[in-house]
This record gives C-alpha cells, sequence and structure tokens, in this order.
C-alpha cells in the first residue's frame, strides 16, 4: 500500500467536498461557470480591506532590514501587543502578548494547541454538527474526538456536553458564529458551559479545556456580536484567524490566545511555542503578521455576506425548506427533503446546483451551502432552487 492505511481511510471519508469541486469542474466545462451554481467551499469571495492593501504597499515600499528573517516562535511583539490590547478591551482581562501566539491560520492553530494538550487516547468532546477536519486534527495528536448532539435549533446542550465528560476528556472544542450552521451561542449559554465544565473539574480533579474556535468572530448579522468566551469560561483558550474576517485563507495568519484566567498561562504558553516549532510551522508568516498588527478592528464588508444571507434564506424558507437564519458566518444548513442526504445532494446536480451533505459534518439528513461566492451567481441560482424544490414536491 502506497500510503498509510489510516490515511486512505481518512481520504475516503472526507473527500465529499473534494468530490463535489471535482463534479463541478465537470459541470463548468459542459455549461460555462455562470450557469453552474457552487455552494461547496468556504472561500470568501469578497477582497480584503482597503487598509490592508494600503499597508501591504508601504511595507513592500520600504523593506526594513532583517524583515524576512526567523523571529521568536511565539510572532513578533509588535502584532501579539496589538491583537492583546483589542482582546483585553474586549474581554476586561488583562490580555498580555504573553498570551498569544501567532498561528499559520486557525486550522494550524487548533493543531498546535491540541497538541499542547492532549495525551495519548484522551477524548475532546465536539457538538454536532462540526468542521469536519477536527477530527482529524485530533487524531494528529493521538486524542480522539466525542460527538455530542446540539439541543433544537443547533445551539449548544452544556448538560448533553457535562453528561459526556469522563475521566479521559481533556477538551471540548466549540465553533461560534459556527460552520456549518450559521449559529451564534449567546452568553448565557456560555455561561451554563462554563458553570457545568467547572463543576465536572471539580468532580473529577482535573482540568478540562474550552478550545474556542472563532474564525467567524466578526462575521455577524443584525448587531449581535458573538460574546466572549473569557468572561464566562476559566479554562478557556481561544483560537482564530483572519481567513475569513480579512478574506486572507491563502495567507495562513491566525493566533491562538490563553485566558489570563488560567493558573498555568506560563506553562501553556512554553507548549504551544514549543509546539508552533516542532510541528514545522515554525512562526506564522512574518510579512503577514506586520500587515495584521494595525488592522484588528478591522474587517470586510458584512453587509455584502448579509445581503447574500437573507436573498438565499428567504427564497429557500420561502420553497418550504426547513432552514435557520443564520446569525453568522456564511453558511445555511437547512434539512434535506429526504433522509438521505447523499442521495438529495446528488439529484440537486441535476440542477448545476452544487452542495455537501450533512454527513461530512457529522449530520445526516441535512446539506450545507456557502454562500461567500458572487452574489449574481446566488441570483442565477434561485430557479433551480425553485425547481429542486419542486421535485421533492415542498
Ligand atoms: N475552523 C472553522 C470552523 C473553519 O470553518 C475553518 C475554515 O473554513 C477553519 C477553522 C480553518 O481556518 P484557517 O483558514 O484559518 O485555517
Amino acid at each position: 500500500m502506497p500510503i498509510a492505511q489510516k490515511i486512505e481511510g481518512f481520504l475516503s471519508a472526507s473527500s465529499w467536498i473534494r468530490k463535489m469541486f471535482e463534479e463541478g469542474e465537470k459541470l463548468r466545462q459542459i455549461h460555462g461557470p455562470d450557469k453552474v451554481y457552487d455552494f461547496t467551499l468556504g472561500n470568501p469571495n469578497v477582497e480584503p480591506p482597503e487598509a490592508f492593501h494600503r499597508k501591504l504597499g508601504q511595507i513592500a515600499g520600504n523593506p526594513l532590514p532583517g524583515m524576512h528573517r526567523y523571529m521568536n516562535n511565539a510572532g513578533y511583539l509588535e502584532t501579539r501587543q496589538a491583537v492583546a490590547d483589542v482582546l483585553a478591551e474586549e474581554t476586561g482581562k488583562p490580555v498580555t502578548p504573553g498570551h498569544i501566539v501567532m498561528t499559520c491560520g486557525a486550522g494550524g492553530g487548533l493543531n498546535v494547541v491540541l497538541k499542547t494538550l492532549l495525551n495519548p487516547g484522551e477524548e475532546v468532546i465536539v457538538p454536532t454538527p462540526y468542521f469536519v477536519e477536527y477530527r482529524f486534527y485530533v487524531d494528529n495528536h493521538g486524542g480522539t474526538i466525542k460527538e455530542v448532539p446540539t439541543a433544537a435549533g443547533f445551539q449548544l446542550d452544556p448538560q448533553a456536553i457535562a453528561a459526556a465528560v469522563g475521566p479521559n476528556t481533556r477538551a471540548v472544542i466549540i465553533n461560534s458564529p459556527n460552520n456549518p450552521t450559521g449559529v451564534v451561542y449567546p452568553a448565557q449559554t456560555l455561561e451554563a458551559l462554563g458553570r457545568v465544565l467547572e463543576e465536572k473539574e471539580k468532580e473529577l480533579g482535573k482540568t478540562i479545556y474550552l478550545i474556542s474556535d472563532e474564525p467567524y468572530a466578526k462575521i455577524f448579522y443584525d448587531g449581535t456580536a458573538p460574546p466572549k468566551v473569557f468572561k464566562h469560561i476559566k479554562h478557556s483558550l481561544v483560537v482564530t484567524s483572519h481567513s475569513k474576517d480579512l478574506a486572507l485563507p491563502g495567507e495562513r495568519i491566525g493566533y491562538i490566545a490563553i485566558n489570563p484566567d488560567i493558573e498555568d498561562a506560563a506553562l501553556i504558553f512554553d507548549g504551544l511555542v514549543f509546539c508552533n516549532r516542532t510541528l514545522g510551522f515554525v512562526n506564522a508568516p512574518a510579512l503577514i503578521q506586520r500587515l495584521v498588527a494595525p488592522l484588528q478592528r478591522e474587517s470586510v464588508n458584512i453587509e455584502e455576506y448579509r445581503e447574500k444571507r437573507d436573498l438565499l434564506y428567504n427564497h429557500l424558507s420561502g420553497l418550504g425548506f426547513d432552514v435557520i437564519k443564520p446569525k453568522g458566518a456564511f453558511y445555511l444548513f437547512p434539512r434535506c427533503p429526504i433522509e438521505d442526504d447523499v442521495e438529495f445532494v446528488r439529484r440537486a446536480q441535476k440542477y448545476n446546483l452544487l452542495l455537501v451533505p450533512g454527513s461530512g459534518f457529522g449530520k445526516p439528513g441535512y446539506f450545507r451551502l456557502s454562500y461567500c461566492i458572487d452574489t449574481q451567481i446566488i441570483r442565477n441560482s434561485l430557479p433551480a432552487f425553485t425547481e429542486l424544490a419542486r421535485e421533492f414536491n415542498l
């Protein structure tokens, strides 16, 4: 066998988005790109804010000596200070550069956190549905995923999470605003989660870490900013990136923030820096660290995403699809009108609609649409959804 058996198994288990992408390429060749409605990828179609390009021009025009060299593996002090200042203001906690590690995106950051925290065989609880890569990231570091269903409306169920915690539990990963549902967890839910985790920690005599994956934190609608986990959960780490809020996914830039309330924050920081280095990332890209330092309060134009959300949500719910109106991120997660989500997604292809089955997110019976695509493509796709709904008698 040319590759490891485990990876061969993972390849087939994780291939949904890739399969749909390949299908899309085929359909685009046959029908032309404007006739194929590809809702599969979470790749922002908007451009980074103007301020990013201005800063890029300034740096390119005035190269500094040594700006491309290795640095402290945690990242530039200037960048970590900029991140810490904003987090301290938002959370009311004494966040310093000693709580911040710059990373290669949120994906890199999650791997660094999991490598730092997990002992072999320990469990990480994830509410379903979830970003499928968590499964592989946890496996990378010898852990296993324990799935816990969410409550009505895909909201977190703190009691169900508490019931799933056992002596082998090391961490819980949450993601709000959520991929794939677009749901945002309110402050009361985070507070309730903080309470039950603390009770479990006392009962079991060990620390359970809350890892909050937040790449969509600045992409929220209708004025409800997602609450800050540091305020509600003591043993928490935030992992985030500028892939979505500054539309820079190809640049691989993000950070980990350690809650200053954690007693062992300094040791965790040392562990994170070591793992950033030894996972081979070494440090987050130097040039982009300098670029994002002054942009910590910037984001892409959220109104563009809101318009796309409204267009698609109004049309689908009007057709009779059972779908929650997202409060953040750029995904919709409707229920399929038939049980078999894979069959549903296959039949949608007849109308040149490319969707991802909920099975790919640990939630069969649903499908995900990523609406970070051209608004005109969304408009063009609406009659295709109408025909799809008709086929299923909605
Ligand atoms: N977490 C979630 C929930 C995501 O949706 C993504 C990317 O789509 C990531 C993490 C990884 O993002 P990054 O590009 O910052 O590695």
